[in-house]
């Protein structure tokens, strides 16, 4: 059994302790799970529909709460908590409204008398193993479609996320999903091996880091269950030409430094052509120099502190050892003074392939630059990483972007924006970023009985 420690990261305080799971109790859990799998596949769907809509007005109207939940647990500004209170909400909203019409059963083309039917049914309990980073949001794009599916959900957030994870129960619960079609615990990573192979568990969905992803993965796989993961990312950012350098600067360094860097497809690699390279490095520098970084309670602060401690010092080994290794550190990259998880956002120039850096996903306030030559060489080192998450390709010319946008190795591809997640939009990647689609229709596909029935 372990125990749920929630840090203050602005402070350094503890905040709460939440009792863990004991170890008896996780069949009892599995099996609690199958009788909430078996009541909810049995509700209308327009009421199952019904509940993620009120889930959603709940998000709403408790957002403050929720909201200053996670500044306090993880970190995060005020404004972008609010946001991704919202997010959450509109994501429960999506479902609840274009859902039904995804639940399809197709007629396949009768070849005489006889009749096919494809039915999309759902898998049963689903085990939940999500991050830190956007507490509300990496749920719901999980919990949303599975429980309008009929799917019943054990979710084992990250630890440091005890009091907001017990918060999304609640309000599920209070939306009337049954309490046994969403359990909430708090399990230790030995036990959801444990809760994987009990034989009520149908599947598991991951977001986190790649060593998680793997040690869940592989028991899912010994158990013959079926897993989606959603891992890392070194996005790319291609600037090919901008009329505008000083605003691209802009939301370059708000796209890296939202979430004080910590999403796994912030644009970590900025790669940038020849002519425009020092501009924006230099217009870089003074962005990640003028951001307010400090308390993420008062709303003036852009960059909060990390998750915690240890998360802000892994951040600042990989920037110390990029630059022993050879690399150009231009601004930031050290711990602020004081208890807090802070670390000044730091720029970096001259990576090279025999650099930890280069293949390494940097999940802080950190961006590395790039000087390029061609579109051509922009592509070759943008797809030069294991990862393939998302990408952005920046021109005044969209049909020149586009042309580089599509070969990239990833599974979003964004003009001249980066990052944007919509309800109804896929969200996924290729090689180490992972497997499986959230979001949209793709997000209802994953753990989907696909049943047919033929009528002779
Ligand atoms: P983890 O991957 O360790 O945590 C993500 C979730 O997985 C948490 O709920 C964690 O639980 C759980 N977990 C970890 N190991 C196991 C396991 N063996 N079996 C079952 N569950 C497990 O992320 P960290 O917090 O350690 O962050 C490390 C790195 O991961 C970051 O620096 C970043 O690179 C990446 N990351 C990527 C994210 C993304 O959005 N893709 C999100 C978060 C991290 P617990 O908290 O109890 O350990």
């Amino acid at each position: 059994m372990s125990t749920y420690v929630t840090t203050n990261p602005t402070t350094g305080t503890t905040e709460q302790e939440f009792t863990g799971l004991p170890d008896d109790q996780i069949s009892v859990v599995a099996e609690r799970a199958a009788e909430g799998f078996e009541e909810w596949r049995r509700t209308p769907v327009a009421e199952r529909a019904r509940a993620l809509a009120r889930t959603a007005d709940l998000y709403e109207e408790r957002a403050t709460e929720l909201a200053a939940a996670i500044t306090k647990e993880m970190g995060k500004p005020a404004q972008e908590a609010a946001e991704e209170v919202q997010l959450a909400a509109d994501i429960y909203r999506w479902y609840a409204e274009h859902g039904p019409d995804l639940l399809t059963t197709e007629r396949l083309d009768p070849q005489g008398a006889e009749e096919s039917v494809v039915q999309t049914l759902p898998i049963g309990p689903l085990v939940g193993v999500m991050p830190w980073n956007y507490p509300y949001y990496q749920v719901a794009r999980f919990a949303a479609p599975n429980l309008l599916l009929g799917n019943s959900i054990i979710l084992k957030h990250a630890s440091i996320c005890a009091a907001s994870s017990k918060l999304m129960a609640d309000v599920l619960h209070e939306a009337s999903v049954p309490e046994n079609a969403y359990i909430n615990v708090y399990a230790s990573s030995g036990q959801i091996a444990e809760l994987l192979a009990h034989p009520a568990i149908r599947g598991v969905s991951l977001t986190g880091s790649e060593r998680a992803g793997a040690a869940v993965a592989t028991e899912a796989a010994k158990n013959l269950k079926k897993s989606v993961l959603e891992l890392g990312g070194s996005d790319p950012f291609i600037l090919l030409d901008t009329d505008d350098m000083a605003e691209t600067v802009r939301v370059a360094a708000r796209a890296r430094l939202s979430n004080a860097g910590q999403a796994c497809n912030s644009p970590k690699r900025f790669i940038v052509l020849d002519d425009l390279y020092d501009d924006f490095v230099q217009g870089l520098v003074a962005e990640f120099e003028r951001a307010v970084v400090g308390d993420p309670s008062d709303p003036e602060t852009e960059v909060g502190p990390l998750s915690s401690v240890t998360a802000r010092d892994t951040v600042a080994d990989q920037i110390r050892t990029a630059v022993r290794q050879g690399a150009t550190l231009h601004t930031g990259g050290k711990p602020l003074d004081g208890d807090g998880a802070f670390l000044a956002p730091a720029v970096l120039t001259g990576i090279t392939p025999e650099m930890d850096a280069y293949s390494e996903e940097i999940f802080g306030p950190a961006a590395m630059v790039y000087r390029v030559f061609s579109a051509d060489e922009a592509v070759r080192l943008a797809n030069d990483v294991e990862f393939g998450l998302s990408g952005s390709v920046w021109s005044t010319d969209t049909a020149r972007a586009a042309e580089v946008a599509d070969r990239l190795d990833v599974g979003m591809a964004y003009i001249n924006e980066h990052g944007t997640t919509l309800p109804g939009l896929p969200f996924g990647g290729v090689n180490r970023s992972g497997y499986g689609r959230e979001l949209g229709r793709w997000g209802m596909g994953e753990f989907v009985n696909a049943k047919l029935r033929r009528t002779a």
